[in-house]
């Protein structure tokens, strides 16, 4: 079997997951190596190239089988140069990821930012598998996003487009959010903001709650706790459900007004409450989108979990390093 492979990696600050992806999106191998921080992040390209060697050795394999890599990493890329400005939990300023990794790789690199990379591994063969236009958003520690319009990813005129999570959900007020604003839907609807709201909401209302109880025993809740006790009929963690999905629903209405997606597909750890968190998120939904995007759109809990980023990335890679024949371009851009 001669067929090439594409190279997918999504770069975490814990870990780093590479994959071996064939030209119609079908994993060959995958695996994890960890994210090591140390010296500014400056070894991270090196490990990743040792790592995939190490694995084509293991295969009986020559660096020849590779097309090229697609990596998705944390922050605004510069599409260009395929550099990083600011990766703060990586330790990376300034990065060259690109030139730095194709060196070490001798291979040809594209870089994107994570949650676009998982936005087009979801649009390959996950949740929206089919779709042309679709809004992704990502509900993990924080809130990403990735907008596909016409089956390419909008990166706006200097990488930023789809950060969905800083969306202005409260106009008026709201938490201190990471990117300097207040009132952004990441300060909401992020695992962190799920459960900020349920403690905040604690000291005012009074009403009974298995997960007040748990809270005052223990001094934690997980986010996933407060979807599990909604699931139970717990009233305050149903009132923070309503109020994370009103501005969720609120401000995915908003944006699909603008572009009238055929998906809007939800992934990210809080996404694993499935039902619980769909069937409202689509009622308020419902009541801020226009009639007819309203009746277009589909609203789904995605489907890749962790592997949506290696297989956006082998896609990215495949778009940039493979012709129409499914020949592979040698020449490194
Ligand atoms: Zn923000």
């Amino acid at each position: 079997m001669n067929e090439k492979w594409l190279v997918g990696v999504d770069l975490g600050g814990t870990t780093i997951k590479i994959a071996f992806i064939n030209q119609e999106g079908e994993l060959i191998h995958k695996w994890e190596i960890p994210t090591n921080k140390s010296e500014k992040g400056q070894h991270i390209p090196t490990d990743i190239a040792k790592s995939i060697n190490q694995t084509l050795a293991e295969y009986g394999q020559q660096k020849s089988k590779l097309i090229g890599i697609g990596i998705g990493a944390p922050g605004p890329v510069n599409l260009g140069a395929g550099s990083i400005d600011v990766a703060i939990n990586l330790g990376w300023e300034n990065f060259q990821l690109k030139d730095i990794l194709e060196r070490e790789t001798s291979l040809p690199v594209i870089v994107d930012n994570d949650a676009n990379v998982a936005a087009v591994g979801e649009m390959w063969k996950g949740a929206g598998k089919g779709a042309k236009d679709l809004l992704f958003v990502t509900l993990g520690t924080g809130v990403g996003g990735g907008i596909i319009a016409n089956g390419e990813i909008i990166h706006g005129i200097n990488g930023s487009g789809g950060e969905i999570g800083h969306i202005t959900s409260l106009v008026v007020g709201g938490a201190l959010c990471n990117c300097g604003k207040t009132g952004c839907l990441e300060t909401i609807a992020s695992a962190t903001g799920i459960v900020r709201l349920f403690i905040e909401e604690l000291s005012s209302n009074h009403a009974p709650s298995v997960l007040r109880d748990y809270f005052e025993k223990h001094q934690t809740v997980s986010s996933i706790q407060v979807f599990e006790a909604a699931t139970m009929g717990d009233e305050l963690a149903n009132k923070i459900i309503d109020q994370i999905t009103l501005y969720l629903g609120l401000s995915l209405a908003n944006l699909s007004n603008g572009l009238n997606p055929e998906k809007i597909i939800i992934g990210g750890g809080v996404s694993k409450a499935g039902d619980v968190l769909l069937n409202p998120l689509k009622e308020h939904f419902s009541r801020f989108a226009f009639p007819k995007v309203a009746q277009g759109v589909e609203l789904a809990i995605a489907t890749l979990s962790n592997d949506a980023g290696v297989i956006g990335g082998a896609w990215l890679a495949k778009q940039h390093f493979v012709n129409n024949d499914s020949q592979a371009i040698a020449t490194i851009i």
